[in-house]
């Protein structure tokens, strides 16, 4: 059913963007609520789309929880979709949150999942909250699997970002060079993601959750052209696919319910070529940490925080680019001397061994 009222939070990004795109084009969804950081474009936002509940976080002393109350109050959860844009594991406070209200939740923010894991997934349900997959991966399975059963393995597409043909001069990359995704425009943090494959492996962590998969069915697989978003393979060995022009508002127009207008350029058969292959040894080093990152739930924690300090790091030039996976690597390998309880079961535990992490993590940096 498609809701008449949304939240946007995380609105001047990247997906936050792409999602006012197709409300723009949409208009029977209204927009009920408008989140971000600091940037003030939010109030140009907020003119435009006549939302009156504007939260700038930096700015304003109101919690997110008092804000999106004052939205349930005003408008009623029943009538609500949000949709969760934010980057980073702040993501998840805002997903916490957005379930206690019991509001249906489309979600771009991965790290949600990859840290919240099993608690946040069993929280949601229990607050009668449904999630939607934003991510284009897992917007794609999420399709496939209502359409299909007996899966046998899901197999999620990489583009490979701006160094899958790159076989050396590694450890020269600059973040403007890591930014400049071939395919998509994204926010910095996601786009060094994909150049590293660390995106890969978080949205392993990701599929494993969201569709109860266990860690062997999870492959994945580079295809430079982001045409096909991601495919399953059934117990009889055939395979379903999604394809279409790489565009986030297919995803985000696929969780709104928008499913008769077609918001994205129509993909020309005459002139289509579909590669897949490997990944390169460099990249190959980051996605094999993809195992012992889906070992257990603190794992997943640990590979995200250890991950998003060292982004944090490259984009400050305090680390080289091939150092991001090296520390990573080695937190992984550190992890059950940082935290040794590898069953997370509360919140409190994920907030807590994510902080463990990132100091461990700095402190690796400020030695390395
Ligand atoms: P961007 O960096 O472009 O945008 C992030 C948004 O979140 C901004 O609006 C920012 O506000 C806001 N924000 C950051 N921190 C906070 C906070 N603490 N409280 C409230 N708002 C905050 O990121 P993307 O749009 O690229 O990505 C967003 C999420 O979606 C990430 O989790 C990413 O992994 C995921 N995703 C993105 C895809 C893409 O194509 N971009 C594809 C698939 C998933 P401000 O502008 O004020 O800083
Ligand atoms: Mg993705």
């Amino acid at each position: 059913m498609i809701k008449p009222y949304t939240i946007i939070l995380g609105a001047t990004g990247s997906i936050g963007e792409s999602a006012l795109d197709v409300l723009r084009q949409y208009k029977k969804i209204r927009v009920a609520g408008l989140v971000n950081y600091s940037n003030k474009e939010l109030l140009n936002i907020s003119k435009e789309f006549n939302c009156k509940n504007c939260l700038m976080r930096a700015e304003s002393d109101i919690t997110l929880n008092c804000f999106i109350s004052k939205i349930v109050d005003e408008y009623g959860s029943e009538n609500l979709t949000a949709l969760n844009a934010i980057s980073g594991f702040n993501g998840l406070e805002a997903s916490i949150i957005l379930a206690k209200y019991g509001i249906e939740t489309l979600l771009a923010n991965k790290e949600t999942i990859v840290a919240g894991g099993k608690v946040f997934l069993d929280y949601a349900k229990k607050q009668k909250c449904k999630i939607v997959p934003v991510d284009s991966e897992h917007s794609a399975i999420y399709s496939l699997k209502k359409a299909h059963k007996n899966i046998k393995n899901v197999i999620i597409t990489a583009s490979g970002g701006p160094f899958r043909d790159k076989t050396k001069g590694f450890d020269n990359i600059k973040v403007e060079d890591a930014i400049r995704h071939p395919n998509w425009k994204m926010g910095e943090k996601i786009s060094i993601d994909s150049a590293t494959l660390a995106n890969k492996v978080l949205e392993c962590i990701e599929a494993k959750y969201l569709f109860g998969l266990k860690n062997e069915s999870i492959k994945v697989v580079i295809h430079p052209q982001s045409i096909v978003h991601s495919l399953v393979e059934l117990k009889n060995g055939s395979i379903y696919a999604e394809i279409s022009t790489p565009d986030m508002r297919l995803a985000i127009s696929k969780a709104y319910g928008l499913l008769k207008e077609a918001f994205i350029k129509r993909l020309d058969f005459s002139s289509l070529n579909l590669d897949f292959y490997t990944p390169v040894a460099e990249q190959l080093k980051f996605l094999k940490l993809k195992d012992a990152a889906l070992t257990n739930s603190r794992n997943s924690i640990v590979f995200n925080a250890s991950n998003e300090i060292c982004v944090d790091a490259f984009r400050k030039k305090t680390i080289k680019f091939t150092q991001i996976q090296k520390i990573v690597e080695k937190c992984l390998f550190d992890a059950d001397k940082i935290y040794n309880n590898t069953k997370i079961s509360s919140f409190d535990e994920i907030y807590f061994c994510d902080e463990v992490v990132r100091k461990w993590t700095t402190n690796l940096i400020n030695h390395s």
